[in-house]
């Protein structure tokens, strides 16, 4: 496997100034593009699945983290509050006091439930700058992140759901996790005390992992501080494992705001709120997809799709039109003309772009394509719109 850090720069994917700030990476064109292609598919993906999105803002009053928890179990982890008018705000550690008030804001019968609230969006963590380096441990996280409202019978299948969401995202994106590892809580007092609702929960992740019949690993000391949870791990160039994905149950946020939906009785009841991730961080997902793929991401994922290669200058008009009907399909393409230096030099410099378009007299006279694919194989000349109907649109499809 290949290091993030050092690709990512070469690449021209993302970097750092230390006048940004360590740990906090900026991300460059072709840095952006599979960024927002993968947040797209995650969207379209949760979407297709019967989930809701919302926008929140990333800043909070200090009082929405007392009553969360955050501010007694996870402190140490925030950056400190910032005075403003005679209150305190905070940068956000966590996506879910926000989602849990906007759930509160409006009534709900059960009929709606499970109700799914979907967001990608920012959150904040201050981690000692000793331990930054490139995208993996960062203080400005992009969180793939929802929760689900529902019933505690619902909650099995909701879990078993976002499980099948991350197995085909892996599918997707070619990656693989590690392990599968129940979080449970430890010793120590960062936990939340409510023995009866964590035996729960303990429970109910043990009946969707067993049901699913993957293989896991139960390790105390990880849990979340309000519960236990399912990680998905994944390994670095090092070895190394983290959490990319995860999906949580939780029925501690629900009682401290004081969460209801009216039953079928007609009278109130508490929900549960299953958290869960599909690759975690935007930016770690990005950082494990450099390093396993080297560069050469799945095509729906490739900053180029083709690159389009005149032999001479003569092919240069034919070329052109050819790059602009990619881009009309909406594929990303881009014309390496001949100045740029000889075709070998041109293929090379292309190296990890999916398709390798060769226009030559013969291909520009009858409209055809020769095409080659960068693990060297090479397609036969054909016609430039049979090619094109072939690739599809290249959205989100394993190539
Ligand atoms: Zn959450």
């Amino acid at each position: 496997m290949h290091d993030h850090r050092k690709l990512g720069r070469e690449l021209g994917l993302f970097d750092t100034d230390p006048l940004i700030g360590a740990g906090l990476p900026y991300w460059l064109p072709d840095g952006a593009v599979v960024r927002h292609t993968l947040e797209e598919y995650i969207r379209d993906a949760e979407r297709r699945a019967g989930y809701r999105h919302v926008c929140s803002p990333v800043l909070g009053k200090r009082e929405l983290y007392e009553i969360s928890g955050h501010w007694e179990h996870y402190r140490d982890d925030m950056f400190p509050p910032m005075d403003l008018g005679g209150e305190q705000v905070v940068l956000r550690p966590s996506l879910c006091p926000h989602h849990a008030v906007i759930y509160r804001s409006r009534s709900h019968s059960y009929r709606e439930l499970p109700l799914r609230m979907a967001e990608l969006g920012g959150m904040y963590r201050s981690e000692l700058s000793g331990v930054l380096g490139g995208l993996t441990r960062v203080r400005a996280i992009q969180l793939n992140d929802a929760h689900i409202f529902c019933t505690l019978d619902q909650v099995a299948e909701e879990a078993a759901a976002a499980l099948e969401l991350i197995r085909s995202a892996y599918a997707a994106m070619g990656i693989s996790a590690a392990r599968y590892r129940l979080s449970l809580a430890g010793e120590g007092g960062k936990y939340v005390a409510a023995p009866e609702n964590w035996k729960r929960a303990a429970a109910l992740l043990t009946e969707v992992l067993d049901r699913s019949g993957l293989e896991y690993e139960a390790v105390e000391g990880e849990a979340a501080f309000y519960g236990p949870k399912i990680d998905v791990q994944v390994a670095d160039s090092a070895g190394r494992e983290s959490t990319l994905s995860t999906v949580q149950v939780d029925f501690h946020q629900p009682e401290r705001f004081d969460l209801h939906y009216t039953g079928p009785d007609g009278a109130k009841h508490r929900p549960v709120m299953v958290h869960r991730s599909i690759i975690g961080s935007v930016e770690r997902a990005v950082a494990h997809l450099i390093e396993v793929h080297g560069g050469a991401f799945p095509a729906w994922l490739a900053p180029t799709q083709l690159v389009i290669l005149p032999i001479s200058d003569a092919e240069l008009p034919h070329a052109d039109r050819f790059a602009r009907q990619c881009l009309r399909r909406g594929l990303r393409a881009e014309l390496s003309p001949p100045d740029r230096g000889s075709l070998g030099a041109r293929i090379r410099e292309a190296r990890l772009v999916p398709y390798q378009v060769v226009i030559g007299a013969k291909e520009a006279e009858a409209d055809l394509v020769s095409v080659r694919l960068r693990d060297g194989q090479r397609l036969d000349a054909q016609p430039a719109e049979e090619f094109l109907a072939g690739l599809g649109d290249l959205r989100s499809s394993v190539d």
